[in-house]
This record gives structure tokens, C-alpha cells and sequence, in this order.
């Protein structure tokens, strides 16, 4: 292979000869000059072809690429202020690797089945590009903010044998005879690491069998879920609002040029700063009443009542205490309010609902029985998660928070499919 520069280090070489290696984006030609736009992965160059000084057979193999082509480039990089990027590369040689067959991605409008048929494909494009380079900002920071806090990183399983969320969202597979389930959270698990590391997150893949399509449903996604002992519900609201600042900062500070390529506004995202503000379910019914829902107390918020609480917020909006029926098993009763329990959904602003559910767990042997039960939960099933309420049994709380609904919102972009490199949806496997 050639020895080659990565585009995004041009910089360090004005005036000097480098070789480029990459793919193809466009090629034009005027006359005796003529251009080609080479990506490499780490940035875009114009490349520039001036055919009185060059090897005829260079000028001719030029005239020949294809879009999506592979090459290597060699030449001088000057500054050009008005090429992408600031560069642009004198050619002196270019070598074809491959030549790339009939692209099937052009420069124009495609529907989006198309698009999602071709994702192999279609990652390469601008704006795919930029909102996964912001999913891997978003999933590096999650780590940076967890691992400065001193927490201890746990992997969980993915093949489990309780239910963690809603028995209808399960995926079953045949385990030797036995049904495993793909796992729809890893909170039972970093639950049991707290009396080992005190603060614990997961981080990675969950399944939910999700028959509905939504704009933010998918069926393989990614959510991290960190557990603290010894903190209540407020402590857990605050973690919250603290980390999804942070991600916010982070986009901010680091994928500007990203959310350029994407058209966001980044003066909503500036206005970000904690504390959130906080509504109780119970008040947020009220709210959503006046303003003509036909919402009663005890059912979940659905997403239009989402869009429209947090219509009067400019922050994110936490709705806490919602009612037992409405939640998971695992959360704690609230002492003050036994129909209702100590937790709370984080709603994104403008439209994007739901980001991050969270809860005070419930700690007392007896109750947690009792809600598997009221759930027809299998009690065996749940035999270890019950010996951590046996033994040592402690006030704990966390949350989870879902990496493409984040960065979906913090692009400003309409669905989430776009914020996982290969979406997995309810009519969608491959590719
Ligand atoms: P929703 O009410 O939107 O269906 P949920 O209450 O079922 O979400 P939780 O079990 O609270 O979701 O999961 C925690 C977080 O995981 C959610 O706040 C969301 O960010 C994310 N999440 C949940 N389900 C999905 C999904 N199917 N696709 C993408 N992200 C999801
Ligand atoms: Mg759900
Ligand atoms: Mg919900
Ligand atoms: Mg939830």
C-alpha cells in the first residue's frame, strides 16, 4: 500500500508532496482543468488536474473515474480557501485501485426505503456520516462522564432468563431446550454489581420487540444504565440533568462541524443548563386536561402528550411519580402516595419525548414480591434478583437513558433510525 496522509492532517503539510488514499465523491472537468473530490474517511480533499503538466496517461485515467472509485492521489497541498476543507492537492499521479461500478446512491433525492435498502451504502454520505460521527462523540463522552464520577463499568448479559421490562416486547430464542430472552435492559444486573462497586453503568445493545413503527421505537438499540447506591429519586434526577448537560456540551465543543452538516440550531442546544425543570405526573395530567387531552390518571403518557408538555419548556422536562400500574415492576412505592411511584421520565424538548426512565428501586423483600406477583411475573426467575433485597439490602436508584433518541435530539433530526449504523426495525433485518 502506499504510505498515505490522512486528510484531516493536511494541514501539517502545506508545500509538501503526500499521497492521498480514498473513494471517489464527484470528478468535473473544465477543458484543460479538471477536479476530483477524494474521501478518505477522515475528511474530504479537491484534488486538481492541470493536464498541460501531467502524464497524459494520469489525465486520461482521470477522465475514466467513476463515483465511489478507489484511488490513490499524489501531489502538492497548497492551501485553497475555497475548496472543502481549506486544502486542495496539485496532482502529480494518480494510481486506480478499483473502479467502482454504477453507483447507486446519486446526488439526488432517494425515498428512504431505498436508503435504509442500501445503509451499506448510504453511511457514507454527508449527513449519515456527521450523525454517527456525533453517536460516537455522545457514546465516548458517556464513558469520559461515567469513568470521571468513579464509576465501574459492567457488562451484561444479553441472553437472560427473566423478563427486565414488559413481557410484551420480548424476543425469545431456544436455549438448549429452554427460552432465553434477548435482553431488554441490563438493570437487574447492575443492580446486583452496586454492593460490589457502589456506582456501576452498562452500556450496550437492548432488544424490544416493538410491533409499532414509530419515529423512535427500534427494536435493537443502544441504553446506558447506570445504578448508585445509596441515592434517592432526587439524586438520581440530578445525575441525570448532569449527564445529559455534559452530552450537550460535548456535541457542542466537539461536533460543530458535524451539526453544521446537519443545519442545527445550535442556539437551543446552548440554552441548556441544569437544574431541569420538574412537573409530577399527577400535576401533568392536570396540565394536559386544561390544555383539552382526554388523558385520565393512571394511563402512561403516550408521545403526543409528551410533545405537548414540553411545548412550555425550553429544557428537558422531568415527569416524576407516575402511577404504579403504568410502570415497572422494580420501582419503589411512594411513601407519601402508595398508588404512585418514586420515579421519572426525562422528556427532550421540541417534540422528541422520552430519553431517559428512571426510578428508585424498591427494597423491601416483601413489596418486590408482591409487585412480581401482581405482574404474574415468574417468582424462580427472579430468585437472585430477590436475594439482593436478603442480603445487605440498600436505598438504590438509576436510570436509563437510550443513545439514539439522545442523539437524535441533539442533531435535531426527525428519526432515529439514523443514529445506529444498521437499524434494526420491526419490517427491517438486513442489511
Ligand atoms: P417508550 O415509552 O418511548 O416506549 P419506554 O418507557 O418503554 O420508552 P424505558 O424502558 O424507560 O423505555 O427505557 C429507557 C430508555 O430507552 C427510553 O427512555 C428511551 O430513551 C430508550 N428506549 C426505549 N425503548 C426504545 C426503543 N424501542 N428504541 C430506541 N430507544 C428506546
Ligand atoms: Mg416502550
Ligand atoms: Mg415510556
Ligand atoms: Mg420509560
Amino acid at each position: 500500500m502506499p504510505r498515505s496522509t490522512e486528510i484531516r492532517q493536511l494541514n501539517d503539510h502545506v508545500g509538501e508532496e503526500v499521497t492521498l488514499t480514498g473513494w471517489v465523491e464527484a470528478t468535473r472537468a473544465h477543458g484543460k482543468v479538471a477536479f476530483a473530490v477524494v474521501r478518505d474517511g477522515t475528511g474530504i480533499a479537491q484534488t486538481v488536474f492541470f493536464k498541460k503538466e501531467l502524464d497524459p496517461e494520469v489525465w486520461e485515467r482521470h477522465a475514466a473515474l467513476t463515483q465511489e472509485s478507489t484511488v490513490a492521489v499524489t501531489g502538492e497541498v497548497r492551501e485553497e480557501p475555497r475548496a472543502p476543507g481549506g486544502y486542495e492537492i496539485a496532482v502529480r499521479d494518480l494510481q486506480v485501485i478499483h473502479t467502482s461500478a454504477e453507483y447507486p446512491i446519486q446526488p439526488k433525492e432517494h425515498g428512504v426505503d431505498f436508503l435504509l435498502d442500501h445503509r451499506h451504502l448510504w453511511l457514507r454520505s454527508s449527513q449519515q456520516r456527521a450523525g454517527l460521527k456525533v453517536r460516537a462523540e455522545i457514546s465516548q463522552a458517556t464513558h469520559d462522564f461515567f469513568y470521571d464520577r468513579g464509576f465501574t463499568r459492567i457488562d451484561t448479559p444479553i441472553l437472560t432468563g427473566a423478563i427486565g421490562e414488559h413481557a410484551g416486547t420480548l424476543f425469545e430464542t431456544d436455549y438448549f431446550g429452554d427460552t432465553a430472552y434477548l435482553a431488554q435492559t441490563g438493570q437487574l444486573y447492575v443492580e446486583a454489581a452496586c454492593p460490589a462497586f457502589r456506582k456501576v453503568y452498562c452500556f450496550g445493545p437492548t432488544f424490544r420487540a416493538e410491533k409499532s413503527k414509530t419515529r423512535r421505537h427500534l427494536t435493537e438499540f443502544w441504553m446506558v444504565e447506570p445504578e448508585v447506591a445509596f441515592a434517592d429519586s432526587d439524586d438520581n434526577m440530578r445525575l441525570q440533568e448532569d449527564f445529559v448537560t455534559y452530552l450537550v456540551e460535548r456535541a457542542l465543543e466537539r461536533c460543530s462541524t458535524e451539526l453544521e452538516i446537519l443545519e442545527r440550531d445550535t442556539s437551543v442546544l446552548e440554552r441548556i443548563k441544569t437544574p431541569f425543570p420538574r412537573i409530577s405526573y399527577t400535576d401533568a395530567v392536570a396540565r394536559l386536561q386544561e390544555k383539552g387531552s382526554d388523558i385520565e390518571w393512571g394511563r402512561d403518557l403516550g408521545a403526543p402528550d409528551e410533545v405537548s408538555l414540553t411545548e412550555d419548556h425550553d429544557l428537558p422536562l422531568f415527569v416524576y411519580n407516575y402511577p404504579k400500574q403504568a410502570k415497572a415492576f422494580y420501582m419503589k412505592e411512594n411513601p407519601d402516595d402508595p398508588r404512585t411511584v418514586l420515579c421519572d421520565d426525562l422528556l427532550a424538548p421540541e417534540g422528541y419525548g422520552e430519553i431517559i426512565g428512571g426510578s428508585q428501586r424498591e427494597d423491601d423483600l416483601d413489596r418486590l414480591r408482591e409487585r412480581i406477583a401482581e405482574e404474574k411475573l415468574p417468582e424462580e426467575a427472579y430468585d437472585w434478583y430477590l436475594d439482593l433485597r436478603k442480603y445487605g439490602s440498600f436505598p438504590h436508584s438509576g436510570f436509563g437513558l437510550g443513545i439514539e433518541r439522545t442523539v437524535a435530539w441533539i442533531t435535531g433530526r426527525h428519526h432515529i433510525r439514523e443514529f445506529i449504523p444498521f437499524p434494526r426495525l420491526m419490517n427491517r433485518l438486513n442489511p
